[in-house]
């Protein structure tokens, strides 16, 4: 067991070192595996280079991403463990905020007691339907090998759209080759998931959930339909990677120095 120690809420990194201890928590409880500790430090580093804030392309992102969840018939929310360990309940917020949702516990590493215990911290939140657990529903996605294809026949398999945050590229291609669309979040504008998804928001889950399920709050009570539509034909996710990449370039902190 590792021993915590006291983070002054003045300390620069306050918010990324709590999110740390979370993760870190949740890979001695067994949720998250020891190489979603290495996929957090990737994560961190693009952070880094925003500043550790949500940036304005990240918001454009959100806003096609609410827009697409509430006109989906059958969106699904696709959970692995970095995301059960550090935002279950915003997770379940989400599930909540849209209507039609489900849940699915897909993971990358995939053991029957991370499952189980993922699921277990889903339920603390209220959530009481769980995809991706029952082995007589599971049904594989074409072209990926091992546990990685595995899939709800319920869930994904019969989604629209499938929100995969923090999800591996060859996941997320498979995903888009089953013709799903494909919503995430990754602080990384460059990897096989950013690059493959139809809105990627490039913001740490921790701030961007929060902000999803306020905009969908938003777009419920005000849009149509048809506005709804607009702002999901009117997005272009190669624009939001490059603008995202063009804030990193431009990073204001050496000039500090
Ligand atoms: P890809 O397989 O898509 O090319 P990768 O192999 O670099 O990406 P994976 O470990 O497969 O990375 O996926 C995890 C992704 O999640 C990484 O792109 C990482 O930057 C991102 N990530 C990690 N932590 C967070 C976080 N807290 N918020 C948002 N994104 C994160
Ligand atoms: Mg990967």
């Amino acid at each position: 067991m590792i021993s915590k120690i006291l983070i002054p809420k003045n300390h620069p990194r306050y918010c990324s070192l709590k999110i740390r201890e979370k993760l870190v928590e949740g890979f001695e409880k067994g949720l998250v595996a020891r190489e979603g500790l290495i996929a957090h430090g990737r994560g961190e580093s693009f952070d880094y280079l925003l500043g550790e804030k949500t940036i304005e392309p990240a918001l454009k992102s959100i806003d096609a991403a609410s827009a697409l969840f509430i006109l989906a018939e059958h969106p699904v929310i696709s959970v692995n463990g970095n995301t059960a360990a550090i935002c279950a309940s915003q997770i379940c917020d989400l599930n909540r905020s849209l209507e039609k949702s489900s849940v699915e516990i897909n993971l990358f590493y995939h053991t029957h007691v991370r499952e189980e215990l993922i699921s277990t911290e889903l339920k603390k939140y209220g959530l009481k339907k769980i995809l991706g657990i029952d082995p007589n529903r599971s049904t594989q996605i074409p072209e990926l090998e091992s546990n990685r294809r595995k899939v709800d026949l319920d869930g994904i398999f019969v989604s629209d759209v499938v929100f995969v945050p923090l999800e591996d590229g060859d996941r997320t291609i498979a995903l888009k080759k089953m013709d799903k669309k494909i919503i995430t979040v990754d602080l990384n504008p460059l990897s096989r998931t950013a690059l493959a998804s139809d809105i990627s928001i490039i913001d740490n889950i921790v701030r961007a959930l929060p902000r999803i399920i306020k905009s969908i709050e938003y777009h419920k009570k005000n849009s149509t339909k048809k506005e709804l539509k607009e702002i999901v034909d009117s997005f272009n996710n190669k624009d939001i990677l490059n603008e995202s990449l063009d804030i990193m370039r431009s990073n204001k902190m050496l000039s500090k120095i």
